[in-house]
């Protein structure tokens, strides 16, 4: 039996899910390692600096590249988004599993750089649903989300670019089913 990758990328639109399956999975399974990642976009209601993201300014982020702290980064819908290179690199070394949620164009790159990580997608139920998720989530204005959606039809249209679909139609069950990829559950 070959073993499972242990690197694994949750990619997907936004307003799609992501962040609820991972929140949902991680509460029955603490031990579940998600990277933090670093961002220019400034904090939501309710984030907080470290936990969701690490909340940098573009200087930071400048020096974040320049000293190649990054796995990989990109830019989504204006802010810039990065993967801390050193948390990932010290948990792959100990043999645990690692999950990467980021866009498209990270998933990419990590694809390249190391070709036995897993890659899934999160789709959602149709195109109508993931309006009404983004919009309903009150997160955004609307020029924003208006710009999430347009980077939707393309990660949508990639999706034959990863080894995994999941359709988020049910929270329960998409998190039990990256359980299962991930080899925790
Ligand atoms: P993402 O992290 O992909 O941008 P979120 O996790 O923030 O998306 O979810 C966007 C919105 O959709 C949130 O308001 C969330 O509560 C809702 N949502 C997530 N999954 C489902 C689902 N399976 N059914 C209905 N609503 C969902
Ligand atoms: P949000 O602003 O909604 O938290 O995230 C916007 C998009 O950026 C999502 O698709 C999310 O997966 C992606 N993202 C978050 N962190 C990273 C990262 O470190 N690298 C890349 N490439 N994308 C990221």
């Amino acid at each position: 039996m070959s073993e499972r990758p242990r690197l694994t990328v949750l990619s997907g639109p936004s307003g799609v899910g992501k962040s609820t399956v991972v929140a949902h999975m991680r509460k029955q399974f603490p031990e579940v390692w998600l990277s933090v990642s670093a961002t220019t976009r400034h904090p939501r209601p309710g984030e907080r600096d470290g936990v969701q993201y690490h909340f940098v300014d573009n200087e930071q982020f400048d020096k974040l590249v320049a000293n190649g702290e990054l796995l990989e980064w990109a830019v989504f819908a204006g802010n810039r988004y990065g993967t801390p290179r050193q948390a990932v690199v010290d948990k792959l070394d100990k043999g645990e599993p690692v999950l990467l949620e980021i866009d498209l164009q990270g998933a990419r790159q990590v694809k390249e750089s190391m070709p036995e990580a897993q890659l899934v997608f999160l789709a959602p139920p149709s195109w109508d649903e993931l309006v009404r998720r983004l919009a309903g989530r009150g997160t955004e204005s609307q020029d924003v989300i208006d710009e999430r959606l347009a980077a939707a039809r393309i990660e949508l249209a990639a999706e034959a670019e990863f080894d995994t679909t999941l359709v988020n139609t049910s929270v329960e069950q998409v998190a039990a089913e990256l359980l299962a990829l991930l080899g925790v559950a």
